[in-house]
């Protein structure tokens, strides 16, 4: 359990008030701190990074841990407040840095409550790479984590999903309601784990091939393909009246290696 931090005085000390436009929505229950900090410890990982380690609750109970995780903070005062902590920080938006020159090692791990506007993309570029993260333990707006999770043929299932699902192994970590945060959010929290999948090769081609496949939902997938893919092999691929949301995960991967002849 957390030797006794308490968020209130630490925004006092440091002088923050919580900034809305970086989701700055700072977890309080120890409860959920402490299911997020077990799922850590149930992982045998190499190097830890945290995205946005805000005024510290999850940062505090890693460092009792005995962990030293590498910081990327785009709030100045936090990242400034964390250096004097004597920790790598790396001052950036988590969305625009290169992380391939982070130089992790086989079986990193991410772990965050993701401030809510970069989440979707979080998950999305993490698929792409780098390769050797191999897990993560992730804090969604729960409507996110559905549309992570869900299932063909139902209204979540989409782009994210199949991207998130032929890249990774998921599973729910626990629930967090909004008054777990300070201050609270307009929607309830998940906190979902990532396992990469071994031997996974799909890259920015197969995320396009979805982008295009699910931009028009209730337009067939011939359609919606016209323009990416030639006309005439993709009618000896899929049926005339398929939709993108009634293919699986595995069925997009295998549409994608017949259509750039893969296999
Ligand atoms: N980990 C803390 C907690 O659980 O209380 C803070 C989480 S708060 C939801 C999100 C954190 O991410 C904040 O510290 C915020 O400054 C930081 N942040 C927001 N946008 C960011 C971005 N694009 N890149 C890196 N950090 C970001």
């Amino acid at each position: 359990m957390s030797g006794g931090f308490d968020l209130k005085s630490r925004l006092q000390e440091l002088g923050i008030t919580p900034k809305k436009a970086l989701g700055q929505n700072f977890l309080v229950s120890p409860t959920v701190i402490e299911k997020i900090i077990s799922a850590v410890k149930a992982r045998k990982f190499s190097d830890l990074v945290e995205i946005g380690p805000g005024v510290g609750a999850l940062t505090e109970r890693l460092l009792e841990e005995g962990f030293r995780p590498r910081l990327i903070e785009l709030d100045r005062d936090l990242a400034r407040y964390w250096r004097g902590r004597d920790l790598e920080v790396i001052e950036a938006d988590a969305l625009r840095l290169n992380w391939d020159e982070l130089g992790l090692r086989k079986g990193s791990l991410l772990v965050s409550n993701l401030p809510y506007q970069i989440s979707t993309h979080i998950v999305i570029d993490r698929c792409l790479g780098p390769k050797d993260l191999t897990y993560m333990i992730l804090m969604f707006q729960k409507e996110v984590a559905e549309r992570i999770q869900a299932k063909p043929r139902t209204k979540d299932y989409g782009m994210l999903s199949v991207m998130a699902q032929t890249h990774f192994k998921i599973a729910r970590i626990c629930e967090a309601s909004q008054r777990d945060f300070y201050p609270p959010p307009k929607v309830a929290s998940r906190v979902l784990s990532f396992e990469r999948l071994p031997e996974v090769d799909l890259g920015p081609r197969f995320l396009r091939l979805l982008k295009a496949g699910f931009a028009f939902r209730r337009k067939f997938l011939l359609k919606n393909l016209s323009g990416t893919v030639d006309k005439s092999k993709l009618e000896r691929l899929i049926p005339a009246k398929a939709r993108a949301e009634e293919l699986s995960p595995a069925d997009w991967v295998k549409l994608y290696n017949k259509i750039y002849e893969r296999d």
